[in-house]
C-alpha cells in the first residue's frame, strides 16, 4: 500500500502556523514511507474564501518548501460539487440517507429539548424506519438530506496520535449533508475527497476529533476503506493558551519570514513542537523526514517559544552557505539603501558575520557599516570617544597609509607598537577606530573588518 496524506486548509485568511505544522507532519509522514503528500483546498465556505487566501497558502507552502505532488492537480472543493451531488444521489438510494423538511423552529425547539435531555440534537423525525408513518411533507418546503448514523454500537479507531478513541454511536446526528439549495455540508466533501484521492492517512489538527466518528460513517456508507487517523495536539502560545492572531501571537507565516526566520528553521523547530528525537534540536529536513513517525508525537500541547526558534534560525544562519544567503539577503539589504554589494563583496562580509544574528533582519544590519559609515550612538561616542580621540585616529591612519600587502594580519601588527608608543590600551585604540570607521562599537575584530572595507575607503572615513 502506498501511503497517501494530504494537507487540506480552508482558504480563509493567512496560512497559520499550526497548519504548517500539521502539513509538516502529513508531508514528513508520506516522505518518509516513500508515499504521497497531496493537498487539497477546502474552499466550499464560499463566503469566506478567497482566491487571495488561495495564493497565501500557495505561496506560504512554497516559502517553507513542503512540495506536494501532484502540484498541476491541486483538488478544490468548489470545483467537484457535482461529484459531491452525485455520492448525494447514490446514499440517497441506498437508504444511507434521507429528505428531511424540518422548519427553522422545528429544530430550535428540538434543540432545547436535547440540551435538557443531553441526547443528540435531532430526534430523527424524517428518518424512515420499517413501520414508521413520516409526517406529511410541508407544502413549498425544499427538504435539507440527512445522513443515518448508526443508531447503536461504537465508533472507534486507533488515533496514531492520541491512542484509542471511542464514540457511542447514539451520541451522533443525522448530519445534514445536503443543505436545502442543495450544496453539500462540510463533514461530507471531506468525505468523498479522502475516498476519491485515496488518502490512507489522514493526519490533522485534533480540532477534528469530533468530525472523525462522523466522516467514518459516512466513509462506510460509502464504501470506503477506512483510512487511518492521527490528530495533532494543537500548539499554545508562550502564556500556555491557545496560539492567536487575536491574543497578538505572531501566526501567519509570512510573518515569520518578515522576522528574517529562514524557511529550513522553521520547518525544524516546527517539526521539534510535539515531537523529538533524542535531543536533536538542529536538523536538516532530510533527517526528519527519516526520522519521523507519528508515534513520537506527543499526545499533549506544545507550547511556542520564540527564543528557541531564533537560537535554531541562528544555527541554520551558520550553517547556509554564504552565496545563498547573500542572495537571501539582497532585498533586505536595498530596503536599508545599500543596493551595490560588490566591494566588498558580500560573501566575504557574511563569512565575517554571520555568526553574529539570529535571524535576516539583524544580519542585514550586521553588513551595512561595511558598505557606509553609520550614524554612531550617542552613548557609544561618550564612551569610546575623547578628546585626543581625533588627533590619534589620524596618526593611526598615517601608519595604515603605510601598509602596501592590506590584508587583517598587516593591519594587525600596527596595533601593538601604536598603543607602546601612544601609552594606550589596546581598547583605547580599538573601540575609537571601530566609531570612526564603522560608526558602530560592535563589530568582529577589528583588524578584519578594516581589511574587507579596502584601504582607500577606511582612509577616507578616518579623514573626513
Ligand atoms: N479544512 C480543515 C482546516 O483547515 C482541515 C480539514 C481536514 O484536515 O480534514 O482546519
Amino acid at each position: 500500500m502506498t501511503v497517501k496524506t494530504r494537507f487540506a486548509p480552508s482558504p480563509t485568511g493567512y496560512l497559520h502556523i499550526g497548519g504548517v505544522r500539521t502539513a509538516l507532519f502529513s508531508w514528513a509522514y508520506a516522505r518518509h514511507h516513500k508515499g504521497e503528500f497531496l493537498l487539497r483546498i477546502e474552499d466550499t465556505d464560499l463566503a469566506r474564501s478567497t482566491a487571495e487566501s488561495v495564493n497565501i497558502i500557495l505561496e506560504g507552502m512554497n516559502w517553507v518548501g513542503l512540495n506536494y505532488d501532484n502540484a498541476d492537480h491541486v483538488v478544490y472543493q468548489t470545483r467537484r460539487f457535482d461529484r459531491y451531488k452525485q455520492v448525494i444521489a447514490e446514499l440517497l438510494e441506498k437508504g444511507h440517507a434521507y429528505y428531511c423538511y424540518c422548519s427553522k423552529e422545528e429544530l430550535e425547539a428540538m434543540r432545547d429539548q436535547a440540551e435538557k435531555e443531553g441526547t443528540a440534537t435531532y430526534d430523527r423525525r424524517w428518518r424512515p424506519e420499517e413501520g414508521k408513518t413520516l409526517p406529511e411533507i410541508p407544502a413549498g418546503r425544499e427538504p435539507v438530506v440527512r445522513f443515518k448514523m448508526p443508531l447503536e454500537g461504537i465508533t472507534r479507531w486507533q488515533d496514531l496520535v492520541k491512542g484509542e478513541i471511542a464514540i457511542p454511536n447514539e451520541a451522533l446526528d443525522d448530519l445534514i449533508i445536503a443543505r436545502a439549495d442543495g450544496t453539500p455540508t462540510y463533514n461530507f466533501c471531506v468525505v468523498v475527497d479522502d475516498f476519491d484521492m485515496g488518502i490512507t492517512h489522514v493526519i490533522r489538527g485534533d480540532d477534528h476529533v469530533n468530525n472523525t466518528p462522523k466522516q467514518i460513517n459516512i466513509l462506510k456508507a460509502v464504501g470506503a476503506t477506512l483510512p487511518e487517523y492521527g490528530h495533532l495536539p494543537m500548539i499554545l502560545n508562550e502564556q500556555g493558551r491557545k496560539i492567536s492572531k487575536r491574543s497578538g501571537d505572531t501566526v501567519a507565516i509570512t510573518e515569520f519570514d518578515a522576522m528574517g526566520i529562514l524557511p529550513e528553521a522553521m520547518l525544524n523547530y516546527l517539526a521539534r513542537l510535539g515531537w523529538a528525537h533524542g535531543d536533536d534540536e538542529f536538523f536538516t529536513m532530510a533527517q526528519f523526514t527519516e526520522w519521523f513517525d507519528l508515534k513520537d508525537v506527543s499526545p499533549s500541547p506544545s507550547r511556542m517559544d520564540l527564543k528557541k526558534l531564533y537560537w535554531i534560525n541562528g544555527e541554520h544562519i551558520k550553517a547556509t552557505p554564504n552565496d545563498k544567503l547573500a542572495a537571501l539577503l539582497k532585498d533586505r539589504l536595498a530596503i536599508r539603501g545599500i543596493r551595490d554589494t560588490a566591494r566588498p563583496a558580500l560573501e566575504d562580509v557574511l563569512a565575517l558575520v554571520k555568526d553574529r544574528a539570529q535571524d535576516l533582519n539583524a544580519l542585514a544590519d550586521e553588513c551595512l557599516y561595511f558598505y557606509e559609515k553609520q550614524t554612531p550612538a550617542e552613548a557609544d561616542v561618550a564612551k569610546h570617544w575623547d578628546e585626543e580621540a581625533s588627533a590619534r585616529m589620524l596618526r593611526f591612519a598615517e601608519r595604515l597609509e603605510a601598509v602596501d600587502n592590506w590584508n587583517a594580519e598587516a593591519i594587525h601588527e600596527l596595533f601593538k607598537p601604536f598603543c607602546e608608543e601612544e601609552g594606550i590600551k589596546m581598547g583605547k585604540l580599538g573601540m575609537p577606530l571601530r566609531l570612526v570607521v564603522c560608526g558602530t562599537a560592535k563589530t568582529p575584530s577589528v583588524d578584519a573588518v578594516l581589511a574587507l572595507i579596502g584601504k582607500e575607503e577606511v582612509l577616507r572615513r578616518i579623514r573626513s
